[in-house]
């Protein structure tokens, strides 16, 4: 059995010293394994964006009590397949992922003005 005290602050104490005497870097070492954990996490992204020209057939307009929105299309790639524009990947405004829809649902900013 264990002595009383807490266990858990001596066994910390212990790697600490022993990450001392093999000259590691703790910190970086943790910080590595939480980058590493983070890449595996995010499965390889396939770029999707919207089209930000305006007149682009992608982009469908309507207008909502006199405002014009332009509904988007999400395209898979870098260029938008309609007029060769380069593709938005995130939200112009606030940088979210983007949604389908006209508006950014995490900001309300328009994709297309
Ligand atoms: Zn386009
Ligand atoms: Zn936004």
């Amino acid at each position: 059995m264990f002595e009383k005290g807490n266990g858990t602050k001596l066994s910390t104490e212990y790697v600490e010293k022993i990450a001392k005497r093999l000259g590691l870097d703790l910190a970086a070492l943790l910080k590595q394994v939480a980058d590493e954990e983070l890449k595996t996490a995010t499965p390889p992204i396939v770029s999707v964006g919207f089209c930000p020209e305006p007149e682009c057939p992608s982009n469908t307009a309507y207008a909502v009590a006199g405002r014009t929105f332009h509904k988007v299309t999400l395209q898979k790639g870098r260029y938008c397949a309609f007029c060769g524009e380069v593709l938005e990947p995130r939200c112009p405004a606030c940088g979210s992922v983007l949604n389908e829809g006209a508006c950014c649902s995490n900001c309300g900013a328009p994709y297309v003005k």
